[in-house]
C-alpha cells in the first residue's frame, strides 16, 4: 500500500469536511528515502553553492549552469523524471522536499525550479516516447538545461494573447517559428525547452524548441531588483526552423500544457517559499541572539518575539497545507500505472483537480515569505539594510514571488471562479451546503457541537469559519450571478476568505493529528502555531466578510445577515501573547524553524 493512502482526499475537500475528518499529510510522514533527499540538498546548498554566492550575484559566467549541473550529479534535477528516462521517478512530495530545501539563495532556487519544474515537467506529462527519449535522460543530467517561454511583451497574465506564430514549412518537414518571448528564465544558457506559439496565427500549440541554429536570438540579461544571479532575457525567433517532430502535445492544446505545468509550477513554487521562510526564522533568530541593545540581546524583547513567532505561524500553514496537498495528490497517483499510455494524462488530471490548492499555495506561500524577509530586515534593524546581511538580499530576491508563475492577483481570482465552476458541474456538493449553511445562520441550534479531544475547540471554530466564508460569498454570488466576473474587489474579497479557510483548516487538522498520534507535549508548539494562526485569520475572514455583506446587501437584508454570519465568525478567545512568547522562545533556543 502506498505511504499515501490514507491521506486521499479529492481536491477541494476541505471546504466541505469537518476540519481533521480527513487525515493530512505532513513533514511527520517523510519516509528514509525522503529524509536523505531532503539532506543531501540542504547539503549542497550550504557546501556547493553558498561557497560561490558572491560569483552568482556577479553574474559569472558559467557558474549557475556548473552549480546546476553538479546538483545533476546528486540526482537533484531527476525526482521527476521517470526511471526508465533515466530519472528517480519520484512522487510530487519528494519533488517538492528538494525544492523546499533548495533556498537559501534565491539566484540559483529560481534556476533549479525553472529547470526541474516548468523546463522538464512539460516532457514528462504530454512528451511523446520519443520526444522524452530524445531529451528526459540528459535534462534529469543536467547535461541539459531547460527554459519555459510562454510570456510575450504584449501578453503576460493574458498569456493565450500570444502573437508567437508558426508556419508548417512548404516541405512540410519543419515549423517556421516568428516573435520574441520576454523574461525568460535561464535562456542565458538554457539548451531545451518549450515555446508556445500560434499555428497559422490561430492554433495556440507547445513546441519543444533547442536553442541553437540560425534564426534564434536572446537579448541581453535583464537588470532586475533581485535574483541577480538568474538568467532572464528575451528570446527571439526569427524564421527558426524546428523539426517538425517537436510539436509536444496536440495542435491548438497548448492551453493544456501551459495551465497544467502552473500548476505544479504553483505548488513548488508555494513549497519553495516555505523553504525560503525557515531560512530567514533562522537568519533572524541567529542576530536577535547576538544583537544587544540596552544591554541585553534585542531576543528579549516581545517585539521582536511576536515577529518571529507570527513568521513561524505562517510558515506552519504553508507548510501544513502545501505537504497536505502533495500528499493528496501522491495518494491518487499512486493508484495510476505510470507507464501505460494514458498514466501521464491521468497523472496530469490528479494534479488539476487541485489547481485552486496550488493557486492558493503559490499566493499564501509567496506572501509569507514577504512578511518573513520584511521582519526578517526589521529584526536586523539598519544592518537589514545593508548587502552584506542575507536578509537584504532576499527581501529584493522573493518579490517576484508574487508576480511570476501568475501574478497573485490572476491566481486569487482563480480560486473562487474554480470552485464556482466546479460547483456548477455538479463536481462537488457546494449547493447541498449552501442550503445548509443558510438554515443554521437563522437557527443557533442547528450548528455543529464542539467534539472532544485536542485542539476540539479550533477544529470547531475552523468548521464555523468554513460556513461563514460560504455564507458570505453565496451572498455575493447570488447577488452578482451575470457579472461575477467583473466584481474583482468581491473575488479578491472571496479568494481571501478561502485561502484563510484552506490555511486554517491545514494547521488546525495538522497539530490535532500531531498530539493524537505523538502526544500532547510533541504537539505543543503545532498546536501554539496553529492558534496563533487562526485567531489572525478569524479576524482577517470577519473583516473581508463583512466588507463583503455591507457591499452586496441593502440595508434591510445586512442586519440579518451580519447577524448570521456572526453566528459562524464569533470572537475566538486566545490568549496569543503567551503563547507568542513561547513559541518565539522555542525558536530562539534553537536558532531554527524546528517543531521538535
Ligand atoms: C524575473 C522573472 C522571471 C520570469 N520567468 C519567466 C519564464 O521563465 N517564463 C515565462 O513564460 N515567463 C516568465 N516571467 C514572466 C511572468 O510570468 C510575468 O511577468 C507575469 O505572468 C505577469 O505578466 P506581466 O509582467 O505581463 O504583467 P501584466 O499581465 O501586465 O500585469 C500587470 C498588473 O495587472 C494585473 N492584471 C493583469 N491582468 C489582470 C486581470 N485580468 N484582472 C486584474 N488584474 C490584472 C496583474 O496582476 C499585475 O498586477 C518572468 C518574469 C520575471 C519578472
Amino acid at each position: 500500500m502506498s505511504q499515501y493512502e490514507k491521506f486521499r482526499a479529492p481536491g477541494l475537500s476541505y471546504l466541505l469536511a469537518p476540519c481533521g475528518s480527513v487525515p493530512v499529510f505532513g513533514p511527520e510522514y517523510f519516509n528514509e528515502d525522503q529524509r536523505m533527499i531532503q539532506q543531501t540538498a540542504t547539503d549542497f546548498i550550504v557546501k556547493d553553492v553558498q561557497p560561490h554566492d558572491a560569483a552568482l550575484e556577479a553574474k559569472q559566467e558559467g557558474v549557475l549552469p556548473g552549480l546546476l549541473r553538479k546538483a545533476g550529479e546528486l540526482g537533484l534535477l531527476a525526482v521527476d523524471v521517470p526511471e526508465e528516462y533515466g530519472g528517480l521517478g519520484g512522487d510530487k512530495t519528494t519533488s517538492n522536499i528538494v525544492a523546499e530545501s533548495l533556498v537559501g539563495q534565491g539566484s540559483f532556487m529560481v534556476g533549479h525550479a525553472t529547470h526541474t519544474g516548468i523546463g522538464t515537467l512539460p516532457l514528462v506529462y504530454f512528451g511523446t516516447a520519443a520526444q522524452k527519449e530524445q531529451y528526459l535522460p540528459r535534462l534529469a543530467s543536467g547535461e541539459l538545461l531547460g527554459y519555459y517561454a510562454l510570456t510575450e511583451a504584449g501578453s503576460g497574465s493574458d498569456a493565450l494573447g500570444a502573437k508567437c506564430r508558426a508556419v508548417l514549412s512548404p516541405d512540410g518537414k519543419e515549423w517556421i517559428l516568428n516573435g520574441e518571448k520576454q523574461f525568460i528564465t535561464n535562456v542565458g544558457f538554457a539548451d531545451v525547452g518549450t515555446v508556445f506559439a500560434k499555428i497559422d496565427g490561430e492554433k495556440f500549440t507547445g513546441f519543444l524548441v533547442e536553442l541553437k541554429g540560425p534564426g534564434v536570438s536572446t537579448g541581453a540579461e535583464e537588470h532586475k531588483m533581485g535574483i541577480h544571479g538568474s538568467s532572464t532575457r528575451s528570446l527571439i525567433f526569427e524564421d527558426a526552423r524546428i523539426p517538425r517532430a517537436n510539436l509536444l502535445g496536440k495542435e491548438g492544446e497548448g492551453h493544456k500544457i501551459a495551465f497544467n505545468i502552473l500548476n505544479l509550477g504553483r505548488l513548488k513554487l508555494g513549497l519553495a517559499c516555505s523553504g525560503g521562510c525557515k531560512f530567514l526564522i533562522r537568519e533572524s533568530a541567529l542576530y536577535a541572539n547576538q544583537r544587544k541593545q540596552f544591554g541585553i540581546p534585542i531576543a528579549k524583547f516581545h517585539a521582536i518575539k511576536e515577529k518571529l513567532a507570527l513568521m513561524a505561524a505562517r510558515t506552519f500553514a504553508v507548510e501544513s497545507m502545501g505537504y497536505r496537498t502533495t500528499g493528496a495528490i501522491d495518494a491518487i497517483a499512486a493508484s495510476i500505472d505510470k507507464k501505460a499510455p494514458d498514466g501521464p494524462d491521468k497523472v496530469v488530471k490528479a494534479i488539476e483537480e487541485f489547481a485552486v490548492e496550488a493557486s492558493i499555495l503559490k499566493v499564501a506561500g509567496s506572501e509569507a515569505l514577504w512578511f518573513c524577509a520584511d521582519e526578517g530586515v526589521q529584526i536586523h534593524g539598519g544592518y537589514g539594510f545593508i548587502a552584506e546581511y542575507a536578509v537584504e538580499r532576499a527581501y529584493r530576491d522573493c518579490r517576484v514571488n508574487r508576480i511570476f508563475e501568475g501574478t497573485n492577483e490572476i491566481n486569487r481570482m482563480l480560486v473562487p471562479g474554480t470552485i464556482l465552476k466546479r460547483a456548477m458541474k455538479g463536481q462537488f456538493d457546494l449547493m447541498g451546503a449552501l442550503g445548509r449553511i443558510a438554515e443554521e445562520a437563522k437557527d443557533p441550534a442547528k450548528l455543529p457541537s464542539a467534539g472532544t479531544g485536542p485542539l476540539a475547540e479550533e477544529a470547531h471554530v475552523v468548521d464555523l469559519l468554513k460556513r461563514g466564508v460560504l455564507f458570505a460569498a453565496n451572498h455575493a454570488v447570488s447577488k452578482h450571478m451575470a457579472d461575477l466576473q467583473k466584481q474583482q474587489m468581491l473575488l479578491l474579497a472571496m479568494a481571501d476568505m478561502m485561502m484563510e479557510a484552506y490555511a486554517v483548516d491545514s494547521s488546525v487538522a495538522r497539530a490535532r493529528q500531531i498530539a493524537l498520534e505523538q502526544g500532547e507535549v510533541k504537539a505543543r508548539i503545532p498546536a501554539l502555531l496553529a492558534r496563533i494562526y487562526l485567531a489572525n485569520a478569524v479576524r482577517t475572514v470577519r473583516q473581508r466578510a463583512e466588507d463583503l455583506l455591507v457591499n452586496v446587501l441593502d440595508d434591510a437584508e445586512l442586519t440579518e445577515a451580519l447577524e448570521g454570519m456572526h453566528r459562524f465568525l464569533g470572537l475566538y478567545r486566545m490568549k496569543t501573547i503567551p503563547a507568542k512568547v513561547a513559541v518565539a522562545d522555542h525558536l530562539l533556543e534553537r536558532e531554527r524553524y524546528t517543531l521538535a
